[in-house]
């Protein structure tokens, strides 16, 4: 298979758009170690990469913010069950490479990092419903704004939403690695010296002009409006 070959357009629920499956392209290179890396500008603090697709809602067309390798490996696999995850068998969070993407259960993404030497102290605890991997995937699925912490914790057998809420925010599982977010009011007070509100927020989101029209209208940085659109940030605004 070569890039050339990557279609997304016909998954379930985009809305079909001219040059939709090569503008996706566009932004995949392939690199000497064998990845083919995604170089777009919207990605997660740990590397992974997010593309904005075009849906259907019940208000009209929209853009949701996905996932980019979990896009390829849906396109050629169909739809991935809740209990599994996506892992790199690269180890290079930004490869969309098809044959480097692997289906793991999280137990097995678990035992995979655990065999690459990543921390395992949180498992060594009898009662740890968790393993390590766990908590990481857990970290970066809820900073990659796509799920709210409820709709993980159901997916990792957890009751409440509130657990992983204390384990994004490193009141759990501190010993751990992964993208923390920063919690409620720490952001709000982060969010009173900034220029932006909520309406901001909301104009920037419904907006399709580029990241540096954007910038200079709020004056602000191209990557302050990335994480607006990727929901990095400012994710308590709807
Ligand atoms: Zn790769």
């Amino acid at each position: 298979m070569k890039i050339a070959d990557l279609r997304i357009s016909h998954l379930r629920g985009v809305r079909p758009l001219p040059n939709l499956d090569a503008r996706f392209r566009a932004h995949i290179v392939a690199t000497a170690a064998g990845c083919w890396e995604w170089r777009y500008h919207l990605r997660t603090p740990s590397g992974y990469g997010l593309f904005q697709i075009p849906v259907e809602s019940p208000r009209g067309p929209a853009w949701r913010t996905e996932s980019a390798h979990r896009l390829v490996y849906e396109a050629i696999h169909g739809p991935i069950p809740p209990e599994v995850e996506v892992m790199h068998a690269c180890d290079h969070p930004p490869c969309l490479r098809p044959n480097h993407l692997v289906k793991g259960t999280p137990k097995l993404n678990g035992e995979d990092r655990a065999r690459k030497g990543r921390g395992i102290r949180g498992e060594r605890v009898r009662t740890a419903k968790l393993t390590t991997a766990q908590v990481v995937a857990i970290r970066e699925r809820y900073a990659a704004g796509l799920e709210s912490a409820q709709a993980i914790a159901d997916g990792y057998g957890l009751e409440k939403g509130e657990t992983v809420l204390a384990i994004v925010q490193g009141r759990s599982w501190s010993h751990v690695g992964g993208t923390r977010t920063i919690d409620d009011r720490r952001r709000a007070e982060a969010n009173r010296n900034t220029k932006l509100d909520a309406d901001r927020v909301r104009a920037i989101r419904a907006s399709r002009e580029s990241l540096s029209v954007l910038a200079r209208r709020y004056a602000v940085s191209k990557q302050t409006i990335a994480a607006i659109l990727a929901r990095e940030t400012w994710r308590h605004v709807p």
